[in-house]
């Protein structure tokens, strides 16, 4: 498997009125092309830190993140929106659509951003990746009028818009009901079939054992990242 996300060393310190604070501790991390990655822990414990360090939405403190050839903690910000906008597919808990365009028109959007998909093929991609999510027959509507699970639907299709070679989500199901959620673990998983390289902050215990691993994180440091399913098991008695 190729090392696709390397972290070393990495630390996040925020500096706020009441002192500094770490986030992130000497983290030193491996994610596989195609690998299928839980990320789990507490609230506070550095879940989205970790995510935002490795997207380049924020830049490390200290140590140094590449994905694939790229040191993206040496980019400047124009960079590395260019960069993320061709490489990284991020998906929210609260989706995150803007609720003025049509479910169409918000793929459109995400495609005029990038321009990697030439203009004319682009109608086309819209509705294969609807269909993609299930969700075809919701292309003209606006996200108000979609269900939580149509709405996350549509905003993975949009992640998937630019042809990303790695999917991002933090706790994506955290807005929806378990089944809509295990629905939509189902959907990361198929991109996983097809070849993305997908990591999912997640407290969906039921939803772990899809996964080819599981890394826990507590007050900033990774407790343990081990292969499923042996870990997983222990990961689900001291929930997170
Ligand atoms: P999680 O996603 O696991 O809930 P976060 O990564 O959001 O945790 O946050 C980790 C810790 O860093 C928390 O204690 C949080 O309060 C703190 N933190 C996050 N963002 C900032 C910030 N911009 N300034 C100061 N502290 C922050
Ligand atoms: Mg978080």
């Amino acid at each position: 498997m190729t090392n696709l996300i390397q972290l070393q060393q990495v630390s996040k310190i925020y500096e706020s009125d009441a002192g500094q604070f770490s986030a992130l501790k000497n983290i030193n991390l491996q994610i596989g092309t195609g690998e299928f990655v839980a990320i789990i822990g507490r609230s506070g414990s550095g879940k989205s830190t970790l995510l935002n360090v490795l997207t380049g939405i924020d830049q490390p403190s200290h140590g140094s993140v590449r994905v694939q050839q790229q040191m993206i903690h040496q980019m400047n910000e124009s960079q590395l929106a260019s960069w993320r906008g061709r490489t990284m597919g991020i998906v929210f808990q609260f989706f995150q659509l803007i609720p003025t365009l049509t479910i169409a028109e918000n793929l459109a959007l995400a495609m005029d951003f990038v321009n990697v998909i030439p203009k004319a093929k682009r109608g086309q991609r819209i509705h294969q990746l609807l269909q993609q999510v299930g969700i075809e027959k919701q292309a003209n509507k606006f996200p108000a009028s979609l269900s939580g699970g149509e709405q996350q639907r549509a905003a993975i299709a949009r992640a998937m818009a630019n042809k990303p070679d790695v999917i991002v989500a933090d706790e994506p199901t955290g807005n929806l009901d378990s089944q809509t959620a295990e629905s939509i673990m189902q959907l990361f998983k198929d991109l996983v079939d097809q070849g993305k390289t997908v990591l999912v902050v997640t407290h969906e215990q039921a939803s772990l054992k899809h996964f080819h691993r599981v890394i826990r994180l507590h007050d900033g440091e990774i407790q343990d990242a081990a292969s499923a399913p042996e870990p997983v098991t222990a990961v689900q008695q001291e929930a997170c």
